[in-house]
């Protein structure tokens, strides 16, 4: 059932036009996009102290940049300090790969960037971008030139605004593919990325495009997910309003199958209802999730058609989904006879350097094409003999047979970078899969585990087996120490499609992060007896 929300939400459609709050108020003084004047003109040239605090920490978002988090405060004082206090005068900056797609020319700029401007850092997100750190105010101007030269960039990578759309990391070469939806990625990305009909959304605005449902779909606030309908052919199912965070939930169906070539139209009506209709007075409530929540899919397909598309849309079947996410890992045949190879860091952490010899490795292979996957992966495509290939990626420590603790363990940024952060996660994460790899050796486990440094839950907390909610717990000596809320048996999977992919949060089940270890083997040892019992 659903309900209409009566007190004023700061809709736009609604009249409501005056800010309800700071973001909504910077937001409204002028069009976020336009402070890239003022970095190369002015705060390139002035340093650090000459942003002010709308620009620091609000506008120089919709450029992919953040300040970054202060070496040596611990989480405890997260919540306690100002944030001139909690940041370092160097920022986080996000480089968008819209669709995972890189040329080896893109990943040469990547890597070489890293190691003169970023102290040789870059992690490969769950959401196919790359994150560099330690980036100074002075350098930003040379960085976005030339990311834009080799046709990268870091518009609108954070914000309130479209930020990079996810794509199938397999887009155009797998034998299980019936439309590339690549062509609708890039069609979006040009006409709507920076443009500022869309730049002022209520909130973020997480996109996934993909024939194949090895994209996380269902936490999207909008996704077209391949399907075949039984008249018009193959298309796109719409799903909407998804997302995790504190409040999670999943995208649902308006049951509509939309052709390749309308997928861009269709995208940029839901954007715009959002942006017109979309939660503006509480920043925790202001995802499209939430006007989902109280519309219902079918007065929010009835809005789309008849206010943003001007008519109906097709009705559709529902897609057949897998048992379980894929991932790519390993070697895998492309429809034209070639092989894909995908390989794990360790949670997504490469480096500048370790980049640049991929490029050598990728080029000496014969092929010109990676892709960044959405759980922290990559992949080379275009392979024809893959097993010296293999060798030279382990050689860099880019495992292609992982074990599954490497292959199925996330993490976010945490306590290292992230000035929401609670707790560590990178290095714990890292130390987490040697130590399991060591204890379970041999044993085959599909055990996810997603390593989260506060309840963002960016490293997608609520889907995966074990999900680990950064927070200080009570340690053996009653002090506060740091640790992890427990989330269980969660997971995209056609079997889960329902409240059930969230998992459940066993009342009180913590652990401290120095336990962290023992607690999953324990886990995965009982699970395995489940198992072996069952069988
Ligand atoms: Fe930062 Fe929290 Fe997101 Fe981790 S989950 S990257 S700690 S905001």
């Amino acid at each position: 059932m659903t309900r209409e929300r009566k007190r004023d939400e700061g809709q736009w459609a609604l009249g409501s036009r005056e800010p309800l709050n700071d973001n909504e108020r910077f937001k409204a003084v002028e069009d976020p996009l336009r402070v890239r004047e003022r970095v190369e003109q002015t705060y390139a040239r002035e340093g650090f102290a000459s942003i002010p605090s709308e620009d620091l920490r609000g506008r120089l978002r919709w450029w992919g940049l953040y300040t970054q988090r202060r070496p040596g405060i611990d989480g405890g004082r997260t919540a306690t300090l100002a944030p001139e206090e909690l940041e370092d005068e160097h920022f986080m900056m996000r480089v968008r790969v819209d669709g995972g797609e890189l040329s080896v020319g893109q990943l040469r700029e990547i890597a070489a960037l890293s190691t003169e401007f970023a102290r040789d850092t870059a992690d490969i997100t769950d959401r196919q971008n790359i994150q560099f750190h330690w980036i100074r105010i002075e350098d930003v101007p040379e960085i976005w030139r030339r990311l834009e030269a080799v046709g990268l960039s870091t518009t609108e990578a954070c914000g309130d605004c479209p930020r990079v759309v996810l794509g199938s990391p397999v887009a155009g070469i797998s034998p299980d593919e019936v439309l590339d939806a690549t062509s609708a990625i890039r069609e979006i990305v040009d006409r709507h990325v920076g443009d500022p009909s869309l730049s002022n959304l209520p909130r973020k605005f997480k996109s996934a495009v993909s024939w194949l449902p090895d994209v996380p779909f269902q936490i999207h606030d909008i996704a077209f997910l391949g399907v075949e309908h039984p008249v018009h052919g193959p298309g796109f199912d719409l799903w909407v309003g998804g997302g995790l965070s504190t409040s999670p939930r999943l995208a649902e169906r308006p049951g509509a199958w939309v052709p390749l070539e309308e997928v861009p139209e269709v995208w940029a009506a839901v954007a715009g209802l959002f942006r017109d209709h979309g939660y503006r007075r509480l920043r925790n409530r202001a995802r499209l999730k939430y006007l989902i929540a109280d519309w219902g899919v079918e007065r929010f397909r009835e809005v789309l058609e008849t206010e943003y598309l001007g008519r109906p849309l097709v009705d559709g079947p529902e897609p057949v989904l897998p048992a379980a996410p894929v991932d790519h890992v390993g070697v895998h045949e492309q429809r034209d006879g070639r092989y894909y190879v995908g390989a794990a860091p360790v949670v997504g952490r490469v480096s500048g350097s370790r980049l640049a010899r991929l490029a050598d490795i990728v080029e000496a292979h014969g092929s010109g094409r990676i892709r960044l996957t959405p759980y922290q992966k990559l992949l080379v495509l275009d392979v024809v003999e893959p097993e010296p290939l293999v060798r030279d990626l382990e050689a860099i420590d880019l495992i292609v047979h992982p074990s599954r603790w490497r292959r199925s363990t996330m993490a976010c940024t945490g306590l290292e970078y992230c000035k929401l952060a609670i707790v560590e996660t990178k290095d714990r994460a890292a130390e987490l899969v040697a130590e399991l790899e060591r204890r379970l050796a041999g044993q085959d486990t599909d055990i996810t585990v997603n390593i989260n440094g506060c309840p963002n839950a960016c490293a997608r907390t609520q889907v995966a087996d074990i999900g680990l909610k950064g927070q200080l717990v009570v340690g053996a000596d009653g002090a506060q120490v740091e640790g992890f809320q427990v989330h269980l048996g969660g997971g995209l999977s056609l079997a889960k499609n329902d409240e059930a992919a969230l998992g459940h949060k066993p009342r009180g089940l913590k652990v401290a992060a120095t336990d962290l270890p023992d607690f999953v083997e324990n886990l995965a040892r009982g699970y395995q007896e489940g198992r072996t019992d069952e069988s």
